[in-house]
């Protein structure tokens, strides 16, 4: 969609004999910036409606806390797919770790955009501070965003609209903008008084919330990059999941604790392949092939028996022998047995290669 399309019938709207009440869809993401951007429309009369993503890097649950507090409706979007084709392939590179801000900002304006004339809103408005951050949020990111995702000049940033060219709700005068912002910088002390002003206290840290601005998880998953360039949303949840080893361009994750070994459980699929220590509690052990046919060979299963064995209550190697493949429907049993601290597993037994 055109940022220009459906305009007219919004003007002509406001030429109706019935008061015209702005209503701007605000990306709102559950931080602060976009909280006091949702709520300084609201009090400059402008209808507000809130809508916020999904994907496996970050949820909606800070987004949603906070438009309970606001009492703002919310949409929530699962952007999964195109998310995920970003942040392989992001056109303005990485910001500090592996996150794609300026691609997935204007991915989430672009969606925004495609749901305007929907939700009746009129334009867009995020919580965007000029300089917040040095390279997502400088002048040149700003515009950058405001082009790519089509939506151009409906898409206004209330805290430093006054340091930016006008909008078309600005020159429209759905919005006045001598009562917009002029924030700008890393200081968030002008934020957090206004916040305190309007009695605002619920809204998420700063940089909270996405898994790819954390360097310990952009570094798993820029080791699936590289090993699978193909990943899916499957494949990233299973990276965030306990230790992670590579054996033979294949990913093998060993659950730390038992909350992460029932999540591999759930996260197995087709093609993977689970292993336990027989007749003792530890680790679970869960094998991804890269590619769709790729088998494991004798030095692989050696080598999760290794693991399985250091990481487990042994403390050293396991042999074949010590060592049980268990699919999805053993393990459900199993948990029954371990919740009443039977942990026998009677899954098939590996034997070693003939000569070992
Ligand atoms: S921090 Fe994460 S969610 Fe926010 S713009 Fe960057 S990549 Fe997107």
């Amino acid at each position: 969609m055109d940022a220009g399309d459906g305009l007219k019938g919004r003007e002509s709207a406001a030429n109706n004999s019935a008061p015209f009440k702005p209503r701007a869809l605000v990306l709102f993401s559950g931080g602060l910036d976009s909280v006091l951007a949702a709520e300084l429309l609201r009090r400059l009369g402008v209808e507000v409606v809130g809508i916020t993503f999904t994907t496996p890097f970050f949820g909606s649950e800070a987004a949603k806390r906070a438009a309970r507090q606001l009492e703002l409706p919310l949409l929530v979007v699962d952007i999964t797919d195109r998310h995920l084709g970003v942040v392989r392939n992001p056109r303005f590179g990485y910001g500090k770790n592996l996150n794609p801000c300026i691609d997935c900002h204007a991915l989430m304006v672009r969606v925004a955009l495609e749901k305007l004339e929907d939700l009746g809103a009129h334009f867009l408005a995020t919580g965007e501070v000029l300089g917040e951050r040095p390279k997502s949020q400088n002048r040149r990111a700003l515009g950058l965003v405001a082009e790519i995702s089509g939506a151009r000049d409906l898409l206004l940033r209330p805290l430093s609209a006054k340091l930016l060219p006008p909008t078309r709700p600005e020159i429209l005068g759905w919005v006045e903008r001598s009562k917009l912002m002029d924030i700008k910088g890393r200081s968030r002390k002008r934020q957090m008084q206004l916040a305190e002003e309007w009695g605002i206290r619920e809204y998420q840290t700063p940089a909270g919330g996405c898994l790819l601005t954390d360097p310990g998880f952009s570094r798993r998953l820029k080791d699936l990059m590289e090993a699978k360039k193909d990943f899916d949303a499957g494949d990233v949840e299973l990276v965030k999941v306990g230790r992670q080893f590579w054996i033979r361009g294949n990913l093998l994750v060993l659950g730390r604790r038992h909350d992460e070994n029932e999540r591999l459980w759930e996260l197995c699929r087709p093609g993977d392949r689970l292993f336990k220590e027989k007749d003792r509690p530890g680790p679970t052990a869960l094998w991804r092939p890269v590619a769709p046919g790729m088998e494991l060979g004798q030095d692989d299963l050696e080598e999760i028996a290794r693991l399985l064995g250091i990481y487990g209550k042994k403390k050293e190697p396991l042999s074949l022998h010590e060592m049980v493949e268990v699919t999805p429907k053993d393990v459900v049993s199993s948990r029954v047995e371990e919740s009443q601290m039977s942990e026998r597993n009677e899954g098939m037994e590996l034997k070693p290669k003939e000569g070992t």
